[in-house]
């Protein structure tokens, strides 16, 4: 039965299970001097090391967090603070994860000012309006590396020039795994990852930050990740993430290909069906992700009659389909509110075969069809 909602959750990889098990039990707090403490500590940096090479980072650049939402927020909220004195202004994309844009509207609250820099029909940030935003007083500006709903993947290394020398944060929670993620190509100052999206445990995060950037933290504690982020750190988890970073890292190239190609015969047989189209960049895109509007009925109908299939599939942001507003993703993208509520995110990961995507496209076309005949909208 496939599970294509990859972008809404992923299964442990059993090598993780396997690595964190004996974590699970070790009563060692890392910042016990005993030979207990010490072991845990140990285990902790092992796994720093490794998150840090995925990404072509130091190990003293990381901070460990429960996820991409802290890792988010310690950046916005946590560099604003601290920097407020070299200016209150910062920037960030239209399409921003809701964790995101959130920490840009409670500064905006608390006295600074905040720009949305526009995107395209394809969701890319147009680069010359983001330049004209930035101004003397520009702290910071905050850019996904893709877009988990339309799949779009930015030119940051493009948007680092744009903007000079202010600091860029990029959340790159959708595209670690699927694309390259490098902090020195990218020229990143922070970057959000997150361990759950590339088959570690929920609950962990990090966040990487330039040596010489300084942040204020934002759960104040006992002084732990060198004071960035205070509270007893949960060791299994980090373990996992550390070997998650490990596997990631030997096998995303192959696996990217894999992905793509199964994506792109799920995109080819998806726009067979009638006034279906693609959201986000038709080549500048997640390799895992295909994202589609059927014009006439609700994403929400579609998915439940996809999970009585058996197939998994999501509308859209997992965190904010409770809502039930049209996505601001699709919005900024340029879609009316009747084209954004027929979308469907099919994301691809590890677990899905050829046959998924065979099962789907023989699954779908009569949901659509049923779908639309009971549609007011449809008058064909
Ligand atoms: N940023 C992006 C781009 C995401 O896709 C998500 C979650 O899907 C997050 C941040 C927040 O992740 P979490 O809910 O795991 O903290």
């Amino acid at each position: 039965m496939p599970y294509m909602d990859y972008v809404s959750g992923c299964p442990v990889d059993e090598r993780v299970i396997e690595a964190m098990l004996p974590y699970f039990k070790h009563p060692g707090n890392p910042s016990s001097i005993h030979s207990v403490g010490l072991e845990a500590r140990n285990a902790m940096e092992e796994a720093r090391g490794k998150v840090a090479s995925l990404i072509n980072a130091d190990s003293s650049e990381i901070v460990f967090t429960s996820g991409a939402t802290e890792s988010n927020n310690l950046a916005i909220i946590g560099y604003a603070t601290r920097n407020k004195s070299k200016g209150k202004h910062i920037i960030v994309s239209a399409i921003e994860h809701i964790s995101v844009i959130n920490c840009a509207k409670f500064l905006q609250k608390n006295g600074f000012e905040v720009d949305y820099a526009p995107v395209d029909s394809y969701g890319k940030v147009k680069l010359d309006e983001l330049e004209n935003l930035v101004r003397e007083d520009t702290i910071l500006v905050s850019i996904q590396h893709a877009n988990p709903e339309i799949g779009t993947i930015q030119d940051i290394e493009k948007i680092r020039d744009a903007i000079k020398d202010v600091t860029l944060h990029v959340d790159a929670t959708a595209s670690l795994g699927k694309i390259e993620v490098n902090v020195e190509k990218l020229g990143a100052d922070m970057l959000t990852i997150s361990s759950n999206d590339i088959y570690g445990p929920r609950g962990v995060g990090a966040l990487y930050i330039r040596k010489g950037v300084r942040v204020n933290p934002v759960i104040l504690g006992g002084g732990q990740e060198r004071g960035l982020r205070g509270g007893t750190e949960n060791v299994a988890a980090i373990v996992g993430f550390g070997r998650a970073a490990e596997i990631t890292m030997e096998e995303w190239k192959s696996e990217a290909e894999r992905l793509k190609k199964m994506r792109d015969r799920l995109i080819e047989g998806l726009l067979k069906i009638e006034d279906t189209f693609l959201n986000g960049h038709p080549t500048e895109r997640l390799p895992n992700n295909a994202s589609v509007r059927f014009s006439y009925i609700e994403g929400e109908s579609i998915i439940l009659s996809l999970d009585m299939e058996g197939i998994q599939a999501s509308t859209g942001s997992a965190c904010t389909s409770k809502t039930l507003q049209p996505s601001h993703v699709l919005m900024a993208i340029g879609l009316k509110h009747e084209e954004a509520h027929g979308s469907v995110v099919f994301s691809l990961g590890r677990w899905n075969k050829e046959e998924d995507v065979d099962y789907v496209l023989e699954k779908l076309p009569p949901i659509i069809e049923r779908l639309r005949m009971m549609s007011p909208l449809y008058l064909k």
